[in-house]
């Protein structure tokens, strides 16, 4: 898909790798056990619902609010997109507007209407899209900028769309990723991971600047998707209830007090390395 180019801050615009299992799947008609539900409401491909919940994490501990413009700007079935595009694009003429083809028509932009990409031909209907609410407020375009790649998106269109979002990672996510959805399983209908490979084909330009610094002490007080990754690791081990929140609190500290003892480690509430390996976190 060829991009346009300009010359903006945010011009970062790298070729889509599709996850493996969209192939042979028609846009808008995901089976559901590859979509993934989004707490704001709305679905994902489940590689792209990984990827956005870690940045949606990690843009929440910068103190910055991600969501979605609508649940609708997600994944798109068929069927949604179509609506979409009906209700902006008409084939009476339309003078001086911008036309597209579909089902062998010519259809015209009404006007003061965004466009829209046909039915089956947006990214959307794939479920690696995602639109940004409020993309271009420029706190929030700072900080997309400065994240994006750590995560596996870049934009699409630029400069018309600072909102539009998509993975371009396919089944190789970033290492920022991965921290976050380490141990969370992959549906059943997903291939298996061939992580090694992979990471060899990813693109240079989507890989990340620098690996996100992998902290080797966690205690009290600390926050983010290590802390959540800690949280999941000792709920598998039983000795932590309840959601994990990304927060060491009072209650990791004694569900990493309960994991120590359980294995003759030293008798505190801090996760250093040891801990770590043990709980495969490293
Ligand atoms: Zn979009």
């Amino acid at each position: 898909m060829a991009a346009k180019k300009a010359s903006v801050a945010w011009d970062y615009v790298v070729p889509v790798k599709m996850p493996k299992d969209l192939k042979g799947i028609e846009p808008g008609k995901l089976p559901d056990s590859l979509l993934r539900s989004i707490k704001t409401g709305g679905k994902l491909h489940w590689r792209a619902a990984d990827a956005w919940n870690a940045m949606v994490a990690k843009a929440a501990a910068d103190g910055l609010e991600l969501k979605p413009t609508s649940s609708g700007d997600l994944y798109r079935s068929y069927e949604s997109q179509l609506a979409g595009f009906k209700q902006r694009y008409v084939l009476e003429p339309v003078a001086g507007t911008s036309t597209k083809t579909f089902e062998g028509k010519t259809w015209y932009l009404k006007k003061g209407m965004a466009m829209l990409a046909t039915p089956g031909k947006s990214m959307h209907n794939l479920g690696i899209a995602v639109d940004v609410h409020s993309a271009g407020e420029p706190k929030r375009l700072n900080w997309l900028i400065a994240n994006v790649k750590d995560f596996g998106f870049s934009w699409e269109v630029v400069p018309s769309e600072p909102w539009h979002l998509r993975l371009v990672t396919g089944d190789s996510p970033t290492p920022a990723v991965e921290a976050f959805t380490s141990g969370q399983p992959a549906p059943a209908a997903a291939p298996a991971p061939a992580v090694e490979v992979a990471a060899e084909e990813k693109p240079a330009a989507a890989k990340p600047e620098a690996k996100p610094e992998v902290k080797k002490v966690l205690s009290l007080g600390d926050k983010g998707p290590r802390v959540k990754l800690l949280q999941e690791k000792l709920a598998a081990q039983g000795v932590y209830a309840g959601a994990p929140n990304g927060e060491y609190d009072d209650r990791c500290a004694r569900a990493v007090l309960a994991f120590k003892t359980k294995n003759n480690l030293k008798k505190d509430g801090v996760a250093g390395q040891q801990v770590q390996e043990l709980l495969g976190m490293m």
